[in-house]
């Protein structure tokens, strides 16, 4: 039996990993489909994590340094998918692909979330190299320089408002004339005077070289086009929380969710599920950044070192 099972590899299941192991217990393994590391990866740089700042280094760079510093702790990782959790008496199952089943006391939720890609051409290609799905990371690249935003929901207008503090001009495309995001953050973009709205519209193209974009290609719904030079794409259509795991043989859900798909939890990471807590980007709330998943985490297994004395 599993002191904890941590599943996901991210900022949060590492820091978990880390705090759970070197807290003292001596069985724990986190379950990760991937390389340790999580979405941060992706990223060719990170300049908001305090203590790291060095442009020569990736995401991958920056995060290869925390799984050995876990596993040196005693950390076990198991390159596996897991396919549900349940909680049968006091103890979880946790099932992985190919049918082991493995117990433990506690589990720590941790598998993130993914931004939908909008499927225009170039973005796959680009991505991380100026398509960008997160302004709090990437708006600063873009300081007195104007950027385009991708989407007509809370999330584009919002990210457009924090970006407009930052860059020159912000283009707002959207594809239909009406926006889903609430009227009030809507009439809050329209007044700031360096926000555009671009309705009827969709990104054709984004354009690059080997420095990474240097454009996008604009095209409404009567075919024409237009170009903007220098600009960097931010995406934000819509975000899959990675909840499948939470999910029943019936498609329930084994602890409380918001209307979202994402995991409710206390300031203590604990779900409605005693013994059962999540971290990082699934959870309600949460700021989708580094340092807020891996503190999340640290949360997540002081209390899980807290709830198996409790239960000696
Ligand atoms: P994730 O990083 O999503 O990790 C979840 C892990 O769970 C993944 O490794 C996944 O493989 C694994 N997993 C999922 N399902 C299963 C399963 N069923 N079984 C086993 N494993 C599973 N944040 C910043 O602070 N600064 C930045 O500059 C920054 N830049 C970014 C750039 C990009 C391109 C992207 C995509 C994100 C960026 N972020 C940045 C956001 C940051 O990466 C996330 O907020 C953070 O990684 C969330 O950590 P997490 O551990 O919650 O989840
Ligand atoms: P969302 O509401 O699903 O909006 C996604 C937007 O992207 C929509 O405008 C959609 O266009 C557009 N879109 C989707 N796929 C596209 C594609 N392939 N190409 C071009 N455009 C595409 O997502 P969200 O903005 O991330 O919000 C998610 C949920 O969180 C919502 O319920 C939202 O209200 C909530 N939220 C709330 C707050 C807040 O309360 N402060 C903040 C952020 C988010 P269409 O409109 O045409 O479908």
């Amino acid at each position: 039996m599993l002191d904890c099972a941590i599943i996901g590899g991210g900022p949060a299941g590492l820091t978990a990993g880390l705090y759970a192991s070197r807290g003292g217990l001596q069985n724990v393994t986190m379950f990760e489909m991937g390389m340790p590391g999580g979405q941060i990866t992706g990223s060719s740089e990170i300049e908001n994590y305090p203590g790291f700042f060095d442009h020569t280094k990736s995401g991958m760079d920056f995060m290869n340094t925390w799984q050995e510093q876990c596993f040196a702790f005693g950390l076990k990782h198991e390159m596996k998918k897991v396919i549900g959790i349940a909680k049968t008496g006091k103890h979880f199952t946790v099932s992985i692909e190919g049918g082991d089943i493995v117990e433990a006391m506690t589990v720590i939720v941790a598998t993130g979330s993914t931004p939908k890609r909008a499927g225009f051409a170039g973005e796959d290609e680009y991505f991380g190299k100026g398509v960008s799905t997160c302004a709090t990371c990437d708006g600063f690249f873009y300081k007195n320089k104007p950027v385009t935003v991708l989407g007509g929901g809370d999330t584009a207008l919002e990210e457009a408002f924090y970006l407009s503090n930052i860059c020159s001009d912000v283009y707002v495309v959207h594809r239909r004339d009406e926006f889903r995001a609430a009227p009030p953050t809507l009439d809050r973009a329209n007044r700031k005077e360096n926000i555009h709205l671009i309705t009827d519209s969709v990104i054709d193209e984004v354009l690059g070289d080997a420095m990474g974009v240097s454009g996008v290609k604009i095209k409404n719904k009567n075919g024409e086009i237009t170009e903007l030079d220098n600009t960097g794409l931010f995406v934000f259509v819509g975000h899959d929380v990675n909840n499948s795991v939470l999910q029943d043989s019936d498609g329930n859900f084994i602890c409380d969710m918001n209307d979202r798909g994402q995991v409710i939890v206390d300031l203590s990471m604990r779900t409605s599920v005693e013994g059962l807590f999540s971290a990082g980007d699934m959870r309600i709330e949460a700021p989708k950044q580094v340092v807020s998943a891996s503190g999340d985490g640290a949360v997540a297994a002081l209390q899980v070192i807290a709830y198996i004395q409790e239960q000696a």
